[in-house]
């Protein structure tokens, strides 16, 4: 600002050289012929455009005894070396000198117990075996170089780039696996790099396709000819250098100065269902529908017995001389005896198998190095089952509550009760769409949370007869979901994957054979008026004309589909090749976003040349910044952007406080109200403990006859509006829970009201010893987070201290009620009627709090409106019950499961909390300038007013360290936007592709 206040002062200034807003539409304008130069293909990047030629069977012309052959070209492929991509990134890349050259094996030993882990795909038995064989051929003559493996991994997958318009790009995205998949991973991150536009197969194939014999065979030879284009784009990408580098290796110089013959391997190739297929030239949907093995359709029912898991071996589909000989004896007859592509003889030979009659690029090329194509295709968390299996059941959950009479009563109960379900974390659980069942625009992440939340909001709407089996069955989903998510695993939970697989299986046929039948589903309203504007839509293009919408049609659950047969390759998928995260189509589908992102910059035509302009300009960015910040780039250090403020602390409170009450006053103002009954005797029994070192029970008087000791400054009490909570994940990473108060207190009053922000007031900490909780943990209501100075007269030193303190209602368990995976259901907390005692209120130290957590109420059992209002309770009473979301994030889960590795075992963690809270106190304030002049000492408060005296005179004693403060001037407000930006982005990937 200041400097246009300087321009605008300077004599030369002439206000008509500043541009008008008509300029700058004169300048779009011209903006629109603009064809920029295209730096990809000229500057080294590599890039090329190539036509790419197939062969289109055309069958027996008339009269003739063989078949004829039409050549077909599709111009267009960008694409790039591969080879060449690969030395520019070690040569160039600053994340190049981060990667892992050598693999390893992981391994955890707790109590004894040695376990491997598994996730990073450089800790894999995949990456570790081609190691192994790389190492075990005899090196290169003349070559001495150290070998090592370069773990390639590919995305594919075609993208609508705008909501409107039919501009599609079909890109191919490399990643690096020897790169950490917490760098690679990560939306933001430029971790990838595309390798290849894919054409579409062109519309002028038609006029190829008008001269067959038969119409027939025009549908079935068109899939043909995309499958041809497929698998000729890849063989141009694994393209000779390519060959030889997989053969001999590529000499590179790395960042450290040496030189090393790097091998690539291609480790993995993520892509949907249908892509898949593609890559692994097998029929959709066909007899055998899986890309691994040759189950059969019927089969599929029995995921997770014994049977299935020995029919994924013994079936396992194996690049063999058997397929590649039977695929060649079909094409010879297709190509040269010019047998129908949909005729008997080739349906006879791979109908069966559902292959397809086309060679395959990556076993072309690459099979002699030992790669079999189908083992390299993982499996797919996002579309197998958040907007696959899972979204499926949800559907059919929602035809079943429409099928209930009456109406739609119980449909609108669901919807309102996810509208109510309380958000967690930044965006781990957010505020569900006004209408779930329309199930309308709703990404994968959605479903994610549906899921999460599930057990407790369809607890009771499918009636007593039915309820119960099916909260189950979300319960093992939800279990089976945590599970296949987890980022490190390790035999044990892999194990308990196995057995959770074997139980969904179980829960699955009994849900489509006994408790799906004995309701009359029916497409529910979207899907009927969906439907009906597809069909619109198709007799518009064949008739020209609409016919009217049909009724509802009747839908039944089966469980045929390869979605549900592809759960029970998690397992195994994760021994071979580490965990999901690794090579979840979430990465590509990000990556996806950006590409729109650059789209929108081009000006629609050739966009990919300008859109491959644009990437090659990322990379060249973002070195500028690495070189300008001395090649540190924030936030890849730890792989988390969500670096917390002060991270060796436990919590961190703001040392201001954004308002301070008498504590005099709000007991007095609040008289009537049970939750402040024992505010005083409390907080001064807690803050004596706490300047004592003694451990506090929580909410019991510990030194009921030492309180005239105390001295609190001012008597006041402070109040900050968020509390950070840094914990460390059980995957070793950072990561901070931020909490808000249940109450919000004014700033000149002692009154207080219940916060906006009070759905993260809920938080859990351990139970010590003499302390009784089933799930192992006590949950609370943070009502307030303070902080006061205190001392204690009568020491030796009359030290004054902050002390950090949460004012919590505590909730108990449910008596009676057990929940965890025997029981398959939720643990269940309630706050125990009030009663005279000072049990369900208390203080609790921050540094013991273990994180935040999500308790959603049991809508089911509904309010408690007898109960006595309090502040400390909803309006009309809280909830008679609350579920504990164990599935709310993996970290947590696996603090109920147990054995996390960045977890440290419960009662340890109690006695560390303590030593780090002393730390913590040790930062005082520098002044209480927010002392209120207004406020006036209206009463006498006995024992704490007789306080006041001793201290105000001490507070030149209160040591201050200077620099920080400076910084921590700043408003709160502001402080609260920087946290906002600060959070983990990680898995805020919206997807909104439709399955
Ligand atoms: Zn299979």
């Amino acid at each position: 600002m200041a400097d246009v206040l300087k321009l605008h002062q300077d004599p030369d200034f002439q206000a008509s050289d500043v541009p008008t807003p008509n300029d700058f539409d004169k300048l779009k304008e011209k903006l629109k012929d603009y064809e920029p130069p295209l730096p990809g293909l000229e500057a080294g990047e590599g890039w090329q455009s190539v036509t790419v030629d197939i062969s289109v069977p055309m069958g027996k012309q008339p009269g003739s005894q063989i078949g004829s052959t039409t050549k077909f070209s599709v111009p267009h492929l960008h694409h790039r070396s591969i080879t060449e991509l690969i030395q520019k990134i070690i040569r160039t890349n600053p994340d190049a000198k981060d990667f892992h050259l050598y693999p390893f094996e992981e391994y955890v030993t707790r109590n004894d117990a040695t376990e491997r882990l598994f996730g990073e795909l450089y800790t894999s038995d995949a990456f570790l075996d081609e190691f192994r064989k790389v190492r075990a051929e005899p090196p290169e003559p003349d070559c001495n170089l150290e070998k090592i493996v370069l773990g390639l991994q590919f995305w594919s997958d075609a993208t609508l780039l705008a909501n409107f318009g039919t501009h599609k790009l079909w890109p191919v995205y490399m990643y690096i696996g020897n790169q950490s998949k917490y760098v690679r991973a990560k939306p933001t991150s430029d971790g990838g790099w595309d390798v290849a536009y894919i054409p579409e197969l062109p519309d002028d194939i038609e006029e190829v396709l008008q001269q067959l014999p038969t119409k027939s065979a025009h549908q079935p030879l068109l899939t043909h000819c995309r499958r041809e284009l497929f698998q000729n784009v890849l063989l141009q990408l694994l393209d000779e250098d390519f060959y030889n580098a997989y053969k001999h290796g590529m000499v590179i110089e790395f960042p450290d100065g040496i030189k090393r013959r790097v091998f690539p391997r291609i480790l993995t190739w993520s892509a949907d269902y249908p892509e898949k297929c593609l890559l692994a030239t097998i029929r959709e949907n066909g007899r055998c529908p899986c890309p691994r093995c040759f189950i059969k359709k019927s089969e599929i029912r029995n995921l997770g017995t014994k049977r299935d898991q020995r029919m994924r071996l013994q079936r396992r589909r194996k690049d063999n001389s058997w397929r590649r000989v039977m695929i060649e004896s079909v094409r010879r007859n297709l190509y040269i005896f010019g047998k129908a592509i949909a005729g008997q003889f080739v349906n006879k030979r791979l109908d069966e198998f559902s292959m397809t009659p086309n060679e395959n690029a990556l076993s072309q090329r690459l099979q002699e190095f030992g790669l079999d194509y189908h083992e390299i295709l993982p499996v797919d968390l996002l579309h197998e089952i958040e907007i696959g299996e899972w979204k499926r059941l949800l559907l059919h959950f929602i035809r079943m509550l429409y099928s209930r009479e009456p109406g739609d009563v119980w449909v609108e109960q669901m919807n309102a009760r996810f509208r109510a379900i309380p958000i967690f974390g930044k965006d781990t659980i957010r505020r569900l769409p006004q209408n779930v069942a329309g199930m309308k625009r709703l990404a994968a992440r959605d479903y994610e949370d549906i899921l999460q939340v599930s057990i407790t909001v369809f607890e009771d709407l499918f009636g007593t007869e039915h309820s119960e089996a099916i909260t189950k069955l979300i319960y093992v989903m939800a279990e089976w979901h945590c599970l296949a998510k987890l980022r490190l695993h390790s035999d044990s939970t892999l194990k308990h994957l196995d057995t959770v697989t074997t139980v969904l299986g179980k829960e699955l046929r009994n849900f489509a054979d006994k408790i799906a039948p004995s309701f009359n589903t029916k497409e529910t309203v979207s899907e009927t008026t969906a439907r009906a504007r597809q069909r619109e839509k198709n007799q518009k293009t064949l008739f020209g004309q609409v016919l009217a919408s049909s009724a509802a049609r009747v839908k039944k659950y089966t469980l045929d589909r390869y979605k549900l047969h592809a759960l029970g390759d998690y397992t195994s998928t994760i021994r071979r090749l580490g965990t999901t995260d690794s090579y979840s189509t979430y990465i590509g589908e990000a990556r996806h976003r950006i590409k729109k992102q650059d789209y929108r910059k081009t000006n629609k035509r050739k966009f990919k040349l300008q859109m491959m302009a644009t990437k090659s300009r990322h990379p060249a960015i973002s070195q500028i910044d690495a070189s300008a910040i001395g090649g540190h780039r924030p936030g890849h250090t730890d792989g988390t952007n969500n670096e917390p403020l002060v991270p060796h602390l436990r919590y961190d409170i703001s040392k201001r406080a954004d308002s301070t009450f008498h504590i005099g006053s709000f007991v007095q103002a609040s008289a009537t109200d049970r939750a402040v009954k024992h505010f005083k005797s409390q907080l001064s029994d807690h803050v004596l403990c706490r300047l004592r070192g003694i451990p506090y029970s929580g909410n019991s008087l510990e030194l009921p006859q030492d309180c005239s000791a105390l001295r609190i400054q001012n008597n006041h009490i402070h109040c900050h509006p968020t509390m950070r909570l840094n914990y460390t994940t059980y995957d070793v990473r950072r990561a901070t829970d931020h909490v808000k108060p249940y109450l919000k207190f004014n700033r000149k009053a002692p009154h207080c009201q219940r916060s906006e922000t009070r759905d993260r007031s809920t938080v859990m900490l351990s139970t010590s010893d003499n302390q009784q909780s089933s799930s192992g943990f006590l949950y609370a209501r943070v009502l307030g987070i303070f902080h006061v100075l205190a001392s204690e007269v009568g020491r030796t030193t009359q030290e004054i201290k902050r002390i950090d303190l949460l004012w919590v209602k505590w909730f108990s368990d449910v008596p009676g009620w057990k929940g965890g995976w025997e029981t398959r259901r939720l643990d269940r907390v309630w706050f125990p009627p009030d009663s005279e005692d000072m049990g369900n209120y208390g203080f609790v130290d921050p540094a013991d709090v273990v994180r935040a957590c999500h308790l959603p109420p049991v809508f089911s059992c509904g309010e408690d409106a007898e109960r006595q209002q309090s502040i400390a309770s909803d309006e009309g009473g809280d909830y008679k019950f609350y579920d504990v979301n164990r599935f709310v994030d993996r970290d947590m889960y696996m603090r109920y499961f147990g054995g996390g590795v960045g977890h440290v075992d419960r009662n340890q963690v109690a006695r560390t909390l303590v030593d780090t809270a002393d730390n913590h106190n040790g930062n005082l304030d520098e002044d209480e300038d927010d002392e209120d002049e207004d406020f006036e000492d209206q009463i006498d408060f006995e024992r704490l007013d007789a306080i006041l005296e001793g201290v105000d005179d001490e507070e030149g004693e209160v040591e201050d360290d200077g620099e920080e403060d400076e910084e921590d001037s700043e408003p709160d407000c502001d402080r609260e936007e920087e946290e906002e930006e600060d959070e983990d982005d990680d898995e805020n990937i919206d997807n909104d592709y439709e399955d």
